[in-house]
């Protein structure tokens, strides 16, 4: 696997970590809090190092994503506004179907956006966006023989969805903004949004 940078990052929780000695990363906590998580379960294991580069195409019979170079990704970006967080530069994963031997292709885009929060009725919502149409044609990777056009007229509109990295970094933004608010519902309860209201 090549690597374009070094930044050393946990194998089970995929953030960047203290390395400990020979490549091992320091204990630490998961995802945010570690009262109410523990320790990650790969504090004291072997770390990756990434970004690493996705291929430009990739079928059924992959190893694993590490592996591949889809993760770890690039850390996308957490930025907050009142109630919202939007999360960019996250990379999606693309997944169809070859329509000849019926296995997954997928391709992987750059720049998606993420958001979570509470609406002004204090409603939780998520909300993401790959940042780019995926694009591929050529041989299909699964050695059918076949082409495959991704992004093209004649395909189902593949289904979209972020890579783990930056699954973990929603989930640790959502535990961050739920602490700061002192909110532990799903939707902000009556009382949560009279409060969080006249604080304004
Ligand atoms: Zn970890
Ligand atoms: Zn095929």
């Amino acid at each position: 696997m090549q690597n374009t940078t070094t930044e050393a990052r946990c194998s089970h929780c995929l953030m960047p970590t203290e390395v400990a000695t020979d490549g091992v990363a320091d204990a630490h906590d998961f995802p945010y809090a570690v009262d109410n998580y523990g320790q990650c379960k790969g504090s004291g294991k072997a770390t990756l190092a990434g970004p690493a580069t996705p291929p430009a195409v990739w079928g059924a019979n992959f190893t694993t994503l590490m592996e591949i170079g889809v993760l770890p990704s690039p850390l996308p970006q957490a930025k907050r506004e009142g109630w919202t967080v939007t999360i960019t530069g996250v990379r999606f994963t693309h997944s169809a179907h070859c329509w000849k031997c019926r296995q997954c292709v997928y391709v992987a885009t750059e720049g998606g956006v993420i958001q979570i929060g509470f609406d002004h009725k204090g409603k939780g919502f998520e909300k993401e966006r790959a940042g780019a149409r995926p694009a591929y044609d050529g041989p299909c990777p699964n050695g059918c023989g076949n082409r495959v056009v991704f992004g093209g007229q004649s395909w189902h509109r593949p289904s979209a969805r972020p890579v783990a990295d930056a699954r973990t970094v929603q989930w640790r933004e959502w535990e961050q903004l739920r602490r700061d608010l002192g909110v532990h519902t799903p939707d902000m309860t009556p009382s949560d949004l009279a409060r969080l209201r006249s604080a304004h």
